[in-house]
């Protein structure tokens, strides 16, 4: 039966931690770019075959940019475009 609670107890334990993880992850990886759209001249459409989902700042889980503010399209473009590699 003590093995048992403390089986128990544990797994409460790692339920918790998992749970807080899940609940956090997503928050922290939304943070998004202090730049504004009119300071980086963001538009909703690519640029000359440049694409936000194509850049390394592109945050696409949560459709943010690391650098500029506010939600970004995949399909947008600003000039602190950056390819990835
Ligand atoms: S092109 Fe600009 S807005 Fe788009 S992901 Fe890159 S830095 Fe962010």
């Amino acid at each position: 039966m003590i093995a048992y609670k403390h089986c128990r107890r544990r797994f409460l334990q790692y339920a918790t931690v998992v749970a807080l993880a899940t609940a956090t992850g997503p928050l922290l990886a939304q943070e998004s770019g202090t730049m504004s759209k009119e300071e980086a001249a963001y538009q909703d459409e690519p640029k000359n075959g440049q694409a936000c989902s194509a850049c390394v700042h592109f945050q696409p889980a949560s459709n943010t940019c690391k650098v500029v503010k506010g939600s970004i399209s995949p399909n947008g473009w600003c000039n602190q475009f950056s390819p990835q590699l």
